[in-house]
């Protein structure tokens, strides 16, 4: 199968098992919206031209957030893909403070192409909770997650310029509307 039609294979299986999922800000767009958008980003922002990086964006949240196990993505989409899934992956038997935690201890140790993912996925949630955050947050909460974000990525520099520069204008924005 050529890059292209994996790619489309790998965004009609996220929609599938995402399709009951929804988005946690007030208009609760289809939980698909997110994956997509991360994968767009690392391709028109970021120039990422490796195909199985775009994959495994489509597909980053599939382990966490739904039924999908790794023998499932190693045998539709490769090992490599399933590898940069996995390193993405909180692990959800943790509890919520040290998942968060061990995401900005992580960082500095993901390979390339799952730091590429993250700073698609920092881009996206922080876009989200600037203009469509999640019901019932507070300011201090938006601020603390904004902050998080920041650590995160502190320890991923130097992945990908025009993906941070951009990364740096979606904070710059976010402050700009909260403080
Ligand atoms: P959550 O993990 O509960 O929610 C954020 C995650 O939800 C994102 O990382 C994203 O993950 C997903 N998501 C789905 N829809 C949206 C959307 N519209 N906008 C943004 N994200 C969305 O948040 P945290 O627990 O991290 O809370 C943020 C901060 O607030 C933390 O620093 C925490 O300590 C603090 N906090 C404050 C409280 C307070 O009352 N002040 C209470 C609890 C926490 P994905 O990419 O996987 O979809
Ligand atoms: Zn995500």
């Amino acid at each position: 199968m050529n890059n292209l039609a994996t790619l489309l294979k790998a965004a009609s299986f996220a929609a599938q098992k995402h399709r009951y999922q929804k988005r946690k800000g007030d208009d609760a767009e289809p939980y698909v919206n997110h994956p997509l958008e991360v994968a767009n980003l690392l391709a028109n922002v970021g120039k990422v031209d490796d195909y199985d990086i775009l994959i495994a964006a489509v597909l980053h949240d599939t382990i966490e957030d739904t039924e999908t196990t790794p023998e499932e993505l190693t045998g539709l989409f490769g090992a490599r893909v399933c590898g940069y899934v996995l390193e993405v992956t909180d692990d959800k038997s943790l509890p919520k403070q040290e998942r968060k935690q061990k995401q900005i201890e992580h960082a500095p140790h993901l390979s390339a192409g799952a730091k590429q993912i993250k700073l698609g996925d920092k881009i996206s949630n922080i876009t989200d909770v600037t203009n469509n955050p999640p019901a019932g947050w507070s300011q201090e909460r938006k601020i603390e997650y904004v902050e998080w974000g920041e650590k995160v990525i502190a320890g991923l520099r130097g992945a990908n310029q025009k993906l941070e520069d951009y990364f740096d204008e979606v904070v710059r924005k976010a402050r700009a509307k909260f403080e």
